[in-house]
């Protein structure tokens, strides 16, 4: 088995066996969404990003990533443009809840004790951390007691000089970053082939009122999708952002998974 056997699904039953029945290799599931990102880029940046996130931690720390979750729970208005843009194909709560609940306990029965879930999607959030607290509740019941999972962001791990390197006209904060430069210049660091920066529409961040209104506004949201403009994101940019918030899921991961 090679040492680049990193992708579960990629593995033969004996080999996932090896890797994972000792519960000691982290297991990292990627969570994403099909979801409209602009003129410019693909439906799956939120499946991506942390999948390639995933990957490059799990070389590193000796982990195994699972298959990504490809959809994820509604695009919302003020953070993703809405559920209601073309191309954005959404989970009920209740199912992506369920979902992860089952993946994660199935994990835990073939062996595995410590996992990270590295989210690409705003909007799972919550939803990731009641599928974890029901999975460790029923691992209970099971006997399992001591599983550990780790729940993360990549964006979360962008520190404050970074974030001033990177935007040096001000920062509009990660909920109008959707389509803008961070998940842009990302992409033009790892799939250039799929940016198409010349369909990119430039126009100021997006503005909302303090509340959500349902249905949706429609014309709340930017008619490009995107809610602040890509046009400051390169590839260089891109580099940058995997370096820092992959050492930082790195150094994350390895604290917590310490053997104690
Ligand atoms: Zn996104
Ligand atoms: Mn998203």
């Amino acid at each position: 088995m090679s040492e680049k056997a990193i992708m579960a699904a990629e593995l033969a039953w004996p080999d996932f066996q090896a890797k994972v029945k000792d519960g000691k290799t982290p297991i990292l599931i990627p969570l994403g969404s099909m979801e409209q990102h602009g003129h410019h880029m693909p439906l799956h940046v939120d499946v991506l990003l942390p999948t390639e996130f995933a990957r490059r931690v799990a070389t590193q720390i000796g982990g195994l990533v699972a298959p990504a979750f490809v959809y994820g729970y509604k695009s919302q208005q003020k953070c993703g443009g809405g559920n209601h843009m073309p191309g954005t194909v959404s989970l009920e709560g209740a199912t992506l809840v369920a979902t992860l609940r089952d993946v994660i306990k199935e994990f835990a029965r073939h062996g595995g004790r410590n996992f990270a879930i590295v989210n690409g999607h705003y909007e799972n959030s919550w939803f990731i951390t009641e599928a974890v607290d029901i999975a460790l509740r029923e691992l209970r019941w099971d006997g399992m007691r001591d599983v550990k999972v780790v729940v993360l962001s990549y964006w979360d791990f962008v520190d404050e000089k970074t974030i001033a390197k990177l935007y040096p006209e001000g920062f509009p904060g990660w909920a109008v970053e959707h389509g803008g430069v961070l998940e842009t210049s990302l992409m033009l660091a790892l799939y250039p082939d799929l940016v198409h920066l010349n369909r990119a529409v430039d126009h100021p961040a997006a503005t909302f009122p303090p509340y959500d209104v349902y249905p949706v506004k429609p014309e709340w949201t930017p008619s490009s999708g995107t809610l602040s403009s890509p046009r400051a994101a390169s590839r260089e940019k891109g580099e940058i952002l995997l370096s820092v918030c992959t050492a930082g899921i790195i150094q994350g991961l390895r604290d917590e998974f310490a053997p104690h």
